[in-house]
């Protein structure tokens, strides 16, 4: 093969100029993500190794090596892992986080602006984070297996990267970074010793440091105790050695929100070491296929995969950390984790320990736990719809913004249930696209001079909730835009209704009228109880799909069947009046046929949707206007 040169997708070269000279303040953590890469690179060849034998035909002793040469100013990391091939190579270290690149810095861009290191530091910079401390990255590799050639990567991170040809004979690889000026320390021994107690420790294979201008020996002693944190007792580990674990595995760069930590004895053994993050990061929301798997299993030592569905739901996914069991065949294949009864009982355990750690957060911080609401609450509400078996300890953990609550507070079934005025029978709720159209409803009107609150859905995910979350602590739910709606002591309701019966008999002939201008639209006209300034609003008929949902459903996609709406109308509104005069005088006059089309506009368009005929609806009012 001849030297190739090949340039970076346009996003790496944004991206790499970022990491260099936005993360310089934390440089020394390119140690850290090129040890783990090494140690990653000796799980996969020992896991291949268990169903390939070829892989490991050498039969290694898998370790890492930190060789410094003080006249050329280089530090190498070597590892005798997998190894990489030319096309690799090519697609591993052209690309960032592959799929996600662009993603990434979209996000980074609209959620930090000028704060992006920040984001970026969260998402785990690896391999890339050598340039921040080296001019010049060579990559040797040699691929394990029979016929692997070896290859050679170059990069001064500036936009271009050349593969040519190598010259490793075993089998892993090597990374030499010619240092940056002023980067002298990462010569050091003391130095490197200290990064690696640091931040690397508890790598699983012995770390080794070489000095190119001292004799050789033959296998140094490691510099990393290899004591895997999952497998000490709790009572020894600092907090920093949890979050620096969890940095390693998350590639994260804040601190966990919270760590769970659990030695399971009894019918099937297990440990895990779980963490909820901080924060979410960007790929949370994004297919299976495309999400950094964050949650790893581990069999008598040996490092299985990130099989997150079945270790935990999918309702869970932002839950990381490392599962080892030893009561798991060591040849366990994907397919056997997820029908296999071990892994069955070890995740119905991990869920246990999961909601039982978010209620107690919930009971004893409920600042944290606002904030991991926050950051994860649309992906736990999931739960409520896959998983009926925690159906009631899901229901704990929900919160929601309400009419009462300020900016951005939210609350819990219970505030609710426990705030509800004594006349009030059933929990009231709202589903709308966002806070701001489920603020303005004109739903809101009577419900609020009758006292009560009404919690708002306005995630994507909250129209599901409201199909699976029919009652809480003996109180149905209730959506206050559809069928009847009974506000007040039995007394006031007949009151209000023969209120309503009185006027609707003077002004039958305009409901009726208005009804048939649009039938194709409505099911009913009607004197409305929930309006009290607006003039009108559309609910949905008693057990017909709510028109929150309805559209909900049309904007994912779904093939839902239009349906008939009911337009309520304010018998207080002056307007109602007005129209029965003008159907009284001339019931042909165009005007009166031109006011239904702007009641019909008015009321979609105070629940966020558009006007059947948008440009007719605004000639209307233009023409009103003049
Ligand atoms: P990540 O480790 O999060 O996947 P990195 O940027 O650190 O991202 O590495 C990119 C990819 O390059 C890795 O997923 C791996 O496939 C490959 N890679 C990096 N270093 C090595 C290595 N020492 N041996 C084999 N493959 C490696
Ligand atoms: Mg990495």
């Amino acid at each position: 093969m001849s030297t190739k040169t090949c340039h970076f997708q346009a996003e790496v070269s944004q991206l790499l100029d970022i990491v260099v000279h936005s993360l310089y303040s934390r440089k020394e953590i390119f140690l850290r993500e090129l040890i783990s890469n090494a140690s990653d690179a000796i799980d996969r060849a020992i896991y291949e190794g268990l169903t390939d034998k070829a892989i490991v035909a050498d039969a290694p002793t898998w370790e890492i090596y930190l060789r410094v040469d003080k006249t050329a100013r280089t530090l190498t990391i070597e590892d005798n892992g997998v190894g990489m091939d030319a096309a690799t190579i090519e697609s591993c270290l052209g690309t960032i986080a592959r799929s996600g690149t662009k993603a990434f810095l979209e996000a980074a861009k609209a959620k930090t602006g000028s704060n992006a290191p920040e984001t970026i530091g969260q998402f785990g910079v690896g391999f890339y984070a050598a340039f921040m401390v080296a001019t010049n990255v060579t990559v040797n590799s040699l691929a394990r297996g029979p016929n692997a050639t070896a290859v050679r990567w170059c990069s001064a991170g500036d936009g271009d990267y050349t593969v040519s040809d190598g010259d490793r004979t075993t089998p892993g690889s090597a990374v030499t970074l010619q240092l940056r000026e002023g980067m002298d320390e990462f010569l050091e021994e003391w130095q490197l010793r200290n990064l690696v107690k640091q931040h690397s420790d508890f790598i699983s294979y012995p770390i080794r440091f070489v000095d190119a201008a001292k004799p050789p020996a033959v296998a140094p002693a490691p510099i990393n105790t290899m004591r895997a944190l999952w497998k000490r007792a709790k009572s020894e580990i600092t907090p920093a050695e949890y979050n620096e674990f969890y940095q390693h595995l998350a590639h994260d760069r804040h601190d966990p929100l919270k760590v769970i930590h659990v030695a399971a004895e009894g019918a099937v053994e297990f440990r895990a070491l779980l963490f909820l993050p901080s924060e979410s990061t960007f790929d949370m929301m994004m297919p299976s296929s495309q999400r950094r798997k964050g949650l790893h299993l581990y069999v008598r030592n040996v490092f299985i995969g990130s099989d997150f569905e079945a270790l935990l739901p999918e309702y869970l996914r932002f839950v990381r950390g490392v599962v080892e069991s030893s009561d798991l065949p060591l040849n366990v294949s994907r397919e056997m984790l997820q029908d296999d009864a071990v892994i069955r009982k070890i995740r119905s355990n991990l869920v246990g320990k999961v909601l039982a750690t978010l209620a107690e957060m919930k009971k004893d911080d409920a600042p944290a736990f606002q904030k991991f609401f926050r950051a994860f609450g649309r992906i736990l509400k999931e739960g409520i719809h896959f998983d009926h078996e925690h159906a009631a300890k899901l229901q704990d953990l929900l919160l929601f913004p309400s009419v009462r609550t300020e900016n951005d507070g939210l609350l819990s079934l219970r505030q609710y249930r426990d705030a509800m005025p004594a006349k009030q029978k059933e929990i009231y709720y709202l589903v709308a696209e966002n806070l701001a159209t489920a603020r303005q409803s004109p739903q809101l009107e009577a419900i609020q001079q009758h006292g009560c609150d009404v919690l708002f859905f306005v995630d994507p995910i909250d129209a599901w909730v409201a199909e699976d979350l029919t009652e809480f602590d003996g109180c149905k739910l209730r959506a206050i835009d559809q069928g009847d709606l009974e506000l007040g002591t039995a007394e006031e309701q007949t009151v209000a209704k023969q209120q309503r019966d009185e006027a609707d008999k003077s002004f039958r002939p305009v409901l009726d009228f208005i009804r048939e201008k649009l039938s194709d639209e409505l099911s009913a006209v009607r004197l409305s109880p929930r309006l009290t300034d607006s003039v009108c609003c559309l609910v949905a008929g008693q057990g017909r799909m709510s028109p929150s949902m309805e559209r909900m459903m049309r904007a994912m996609n779904q093939d839902v069947p239009k349906e008939l709406r009911i337009l309520e109308v304010n018998p207080a509104h002056p307007l109602l009046a007005r129209m029965q005069q003008m159907l009284d005088a001339d019931r042909n006059d165009p005007k009166l046929a031109d006011y239904v089309e702007l009641l019909h506009g008015q009321a979609l368009l105070a629940e966020g949707a558009t006007p059947r005929d948008p440009r007719k609806f605004t000639k209307l009012v233009a023409a009103l206007m003049a």
